[in-house]
């Protein structure tokens, strides 16, 4: 059978990225009898987007989610079917700091899930897989279908697929890429992550330099330099002690990760 991480090691350099390599036949070996593993890791790259992956026959399928899963059943989010990843990719947060893919990657959900019907490449081939989930933000019934795209982008290649929740007790309208925007591994966001390793990684060369996610970048690598800044320098710190209590947060600015922060507990 072809080797499934074929396309995922030949886009990466190992011995430049952090990310690991994979093994599908030892990885099958390993998972035979256990749950099957999903997660949904939120990566800010070129664009911000989330990556949907189901473990399965020892690699996690993977689509890309622009916009990240709904709760909403009326809600049909675009998921672009892309190469399957390592199962060891599935629990890794940090910092690809350059190449495919370089950017910031949160473990964003995780959990174990379960395909309505045991035959899951059939499932594939047909392009509707129906599937429960029990992760912590995520849970219930779900389905991935494959659509043919829209309009002008309208490109029979089987990339494009929608993700969509099934209506029971876990639908709902909350948005829950706003409402829970942390890790679940570290309960950190984009700047704590970026800053537990080096915030100086793209000061000369960021993966995203414009339009909205270059500022998004610039913003999260100013507070990962600065929240890095108040843990290394002790005494500086403790001079500053008295106003980051009275703000409780680093910025005095309503950015976007201080929202974030107010809204996920
Ligand atoms: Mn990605």
């Amino acid at each position: 059978m072809a080797k499934r991480l074929d396309e995922y090691q030949r886009k990466r350099d190992f011995t430049k990225s952090p990310e690991p390599a994979g093994d599908q036949d030892k990885a099958r070996k390993a998972r035979t009898g256990k749950a099957r593993f999903f997660c949904v890791q939120k990566h800010l790259a070129s664009h911000l987007h989330y990556d949907f992956r189901l473990e399965h026959d020892g690699v996690l399928l993977s689509w890309a989610v622009p916009k990240g899963p709904s709760l909403d059943p009326k809600t049909k989010r675009l998921a672009m079917h892309v190469e399957d990843h390592p199962i060891e990719y599935g629990t890794f947060e940090g910092v690809i700091p350059e190449g495919y893919g370089a950017g910031i990657v949160m473990l964003w959900d995780e959990g174990t899930w379960t395909p309505q019907s045991e035959d899951v490449d059939a499932a594939l081939a047909k392009g509707d897989l129906k599937f429960t989930l029990d992760g912590y933000k995520l849970k219930g019934s779900w389905v991935l279908v494959r659509t043919r795209g829209w309009g002008n982008n309208a490109k029979n290649d089987g990339k494009s697929w929608l993700l969509i929740k099934h209506r029971d007790d876990w639908a709902g309208d909350l948005d829950i890429t706003t409402f829970a925007p942390k890790s679940v591994k570290s309960d950190q966001d984009f700047p704590e992550i970026l800053a537990s390793e080096s915030p100086d990684i793209w000061r000369t060369n960021r993966p995203a330099e414009g339009g909205e996610t270059g500022a998004m970048l610039r913003e999260i690598i100013e507070q990962a330099a600065a929240l890095k800044a108040s843990r290394t320098a002790p005494a500086p710190a403790r001079t500053r002690a008295t106003s980051r209590t009275k703000t409780s947060r680093p910025s005095r600015k309503p950015d976007g990760a201080a929202r974030k922060k107010r809204g996920s507990k």
